[in-house]
């Protein structure tokens, strides 16, 4: 018989390897491919960039808490997330979807004025995309564009030993709002006459409904003329990004947990639901922020900034990736981040 091995037990990052390790570019024009948050293409001028990111109902999302035409600028926002992460602007859309019956044109239409919010909001054009029917849920698969010029793309791969560590925003809030929607939902369907009570927790379960994709940050390193050594999205949390940046830098890292940025509701939440808020901050996905090292001499000019945090810094890949906790032990970081596969068992 043949050879059959569970996906499980490679993991997403672990598969992508496999699937992709064969391929290599035959184009010049192809000047990164698979492993960055978008891939680069030599365009003349400036770099193309060119990313895709897909939602699928019961996996990325549950109708039954998620607002749809959120979900619509849910879709947007994530993938012009990934041309931030290039350092990049974003241009075009292609939009996808697979529908079930269950849904209604109005349905639709709703998901539809969230996606063009999302396109007002980050000045996007939609040019296309295609629409097939699914036999169950709902699926959507975004395609997006965007533009760099070529001397201030910000790949993975750049980091320096001695840079800054810097993150944006705060951390671990989408998580933290995911457990606040699945714990109403449980009530909700033990009981459909309870309304879900979300007025305690307004700002973490809008970190998780309504992420908005880091494009002001991305226009003020330009304005102040910073360009980041290199750069990832906070998608699968904040350790597994350390950990992608470290591979392909070829880098170690120190981060301190007490400049760790963290909003309040979110450390309280985390303790009502016995989490660690920490775990929350390293390991919670879908904060859409960005994690970028910067050049010790750029710090000046950031310094001032009020949602960019100084966090740590690059140090030898022989050293690894650290905690160095308020105690000033250090302890070595575990990327756990999201595994799609394993999220459902
Ligand atoms: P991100 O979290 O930034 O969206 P991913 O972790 O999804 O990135 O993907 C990592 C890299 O692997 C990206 O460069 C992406 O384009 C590539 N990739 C993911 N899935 C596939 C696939 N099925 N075939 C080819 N490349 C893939
Ligand atoms: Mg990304």
């Amino acid at each position: 018989m043949d050879k059959r091995t569970e996906i499980d037990e490679l993991g997403e990052f672990g598969l992508i390897e496999q699937i992709t390790k064969n391929f290599s570019n035959k184009n010049s024009s192809t000047k990164i491919g698979v492993g960055d948050d978008a891939a680069v293409v030599d365009a003349g001028k400036d770099y193309l960039l060119l990313s895709t990111d897909m939602l699928v109902e019961g996996v990325h999302f549950d109708l039954s808490y998620m607002p749809i035409h959120h979900l619509g600028y849910k879709s947007i926002s994530i993938n012009v997330s990934d041309i931030a992460a290039m350092n990049g602007v974003p241009e075009q859309v292609v939009v996808s979807i697979g529908l079930s019956n269950r849904f209604s044109v109005e349905a639709v239409e709703k998901l539809y004025e969230g996606i063009k919010f999302a396109c007002k909001d980050f000045n996007v054009d939609l040019v296309g995309g295609d629409t097939t029917s699914s036999p169950s849920g709902l699926i959507i698969s975004v395609s997006i564009t965007g533009r760099v010029e070529k001397d201030r793309v910000a790949l993975r791969s750049k980091a320096e030993n001695g840079d800054i560590v810097c993150a944006t925003g705060d951390l671990g809030g989408a998580y933290i709002g995911l457990q606040v929607l699945e714990r109403e939902k449980q009530v909700f369907l033990a009981n459909p006459d309870m309304q879900p009570n979300l007025n305690n927790y307004p700002y973490v379960t809008g970190r998780q409904l309504k992420p908005k994709a880091r494009m002001d940050i991305i226009h003020e390193l330009s304005d102040l003329k910073v360009k980041p050594n290199s750069m990832i999205d906070i998608s699968d949390g904040l350790a597994s990004e350390l950990y992608h940046l470290s591979n392909q830098s070829d880098v170690g890292f120190f981060i301190y947990e007490d400049k760790l940025p963290i909003h309040k509701q979110t450390f309280d939440t985390s303790v009502e639901f016995n989490i660690d808020p920490i775990t929350s901050v390293m390991n919670g996905g879908e904060d859409y922020e960005l994690l970028f090292t910067i050049n010790q001499d750029d710090h000046e000019k950031l310094k001032n900034h009020p949602d960019i945090h100084f966090i740590g810094y690059v140090t030898e890949k022989e050293k690894g990736i650290n905690l160095v906790t308020k105690n000033q032990n250090v302890v070595p970081i575990k990327a756990q981040g999201w595994d799609h596969f394993k999220v459902k068992d």
